[in-house]
């Protein structure tokens, strides 16, 4: 471990720590009225394997307003201790009011390493406790591990290129902060028989530098699709939006959704909240249909956890079909009509089967 000497070079303005002073795993959640986000829960899993490697413990952090109530459930999935910091002036969440509030309670704890899931809360808010506690960040890692021999952590996430993996570290700051989306890490496995110990703190809520002028709840009307267990996705080869109500089409009647590859969004025939990949969202549905997506690195990265991938390509050679179970070569505009008749027919007679078989007799 770097010394003093080597952290007054790296930045004569930043007070020099001592890393040994710094100890714990922290995941800091995310609670609302609707529960804790699920991705929080799943950050429980790498803390769990950091700390293990350096022979330390986790703790879940709750900063909110009738949070309490979820400390338990932190418990239950693998933390051994929740911070919590309840209090109205939480009621309306803001990430440096939020950020503010894990700032304090970093310095007065000193975590060796924090994890932020990477939500669209843990995005504003991890780089702002970072950069307040003078510190590094590494977002959107895909794996956590431990340098043996210094005990830093190496926070594992592809470069642009998704080709390559790049380890990082944080050897003269702490804490060392890392974030992985939603669904890149499985949820650890739920024990009910977990007990721990939940810390009640209280800490100076610093004032909001933004003011809430309204506060809307947008209807959803369909599973997000980091929820979905079924996905008819599109990329450029649909060729436009008309192609995407096809796509929508199919996925209802498969009781699933939409979403795309980062052309199809770049293109605005489907908004970015779908788009699946390594700068979109990771998806873990049952079934994943490709539609005219050549499968790049950076779109197969979001379908990592997928259980059957399906592609429908025109070109033969197009990289997806050297990743996918199954594959169609053929032009979808004649492949997803058909698959939309059967499945009408078939829900007209209530048997798949039956459809298909007089399918093959005509
Ligand atoms: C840092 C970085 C991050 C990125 N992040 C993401 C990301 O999160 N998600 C993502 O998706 N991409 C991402 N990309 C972009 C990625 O590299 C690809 O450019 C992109 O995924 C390609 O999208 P596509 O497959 O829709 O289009 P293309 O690569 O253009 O493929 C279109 C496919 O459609 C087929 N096709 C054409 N017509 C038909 C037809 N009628 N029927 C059937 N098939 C047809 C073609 O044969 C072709 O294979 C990223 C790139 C970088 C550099």
């Amino acid at each position: 471990m770097a010394g003093k000497v080597d952290c007054e070079k790296l930045c004569p303005l930043w007070p020099c720590e001592d890393p040994s002073e710094f100890k714990g795993v922290w995941v800091v959640a995310e609670a609302d009225e609707n529960g804790i986000h699920e991705a929080s829960l799943q950050m429980l899993t790498p803390a769990r394997k950091i700390a293990e490697k350096l022979g330390s413990d986790v703790t879940g952090v709750l900063v909110g307003y009738n949070v309490k109530q979820y400390a338990d459930e932190m418990i239950k999935y693998g933390a051994d201790r929740v911070i919590v910091v309840d209090d109205p002036a939480f009621e309306m969440y803001a990430p440096d009011v939020y950020g503010d509030a894990v700032v304090q309670l970093a310095k007065k704890y000193k975590p060796e390493v924090i994890l932020v899931a990477a939500t669209m809360r843990g995005r504003e808010m991890a780089p702002y406790i970072a950069n307040t506690l003078r510190t590094g960040i590494t977002a959107d890692c895909t794996d956590f591990d431990v340098d043996e021999k210094t005990k830093d952590v190496l926070l594992i996430r592809p470069p642009f290129g998704a080709i390559m993996l790049a380890y990082i570290k944080t050897p003269l700051r702490r804490p060392q902060i890392g974030t992985a989306r939603p669904n890149v890490f499985p949820l650890p496995p739920r024990d009910d028989s977990r007990t721990g110990e939940i810390v009640e703190e209280k800490v100076e809520p610093r004032k909001p530098r933004v003011r809430l002028v309204k506060r809307q709840i947008i209807p959803r009307s369909e599973v997000p699709i980091e929820k979905a267990e079924v996905i008819v996705s599109g990329g450029k080869g649909v060729g436009g939006p008309e192609g995407f109500k096809l796509l929508e089409e199919l996925a209802k009647l498969l009781g699933g959704v939409v979403a795309g590859s980062r052309k199809a969004v770049d293109a605005g025939w489907i908004p970015h909240e779908k788009q699946v990949g390594q700068t979109g969202k990771s998806v873990k549905p049952i079934l994943y249909i490709a539609v005219g997506i050549s499968g790049a690195a950076q779109h197969m990265f979001g379908v990592r956890e997928a259980g059957v991938v399906a592609a429908i390509n025109i070109d033969p050679e197009a990289p997806i079909f050297k990743q996918a179970d199954y594959g169609v070569v053929a032009d979808y505009r004649e492949v997803i009509p058909a698959m939309i008749e059967l499945l009408k027919k078939a829900r007209e007679k209530g048997s798949l089967e039956e459809v298909l078989a007089a399918t093959k007799q005509t």
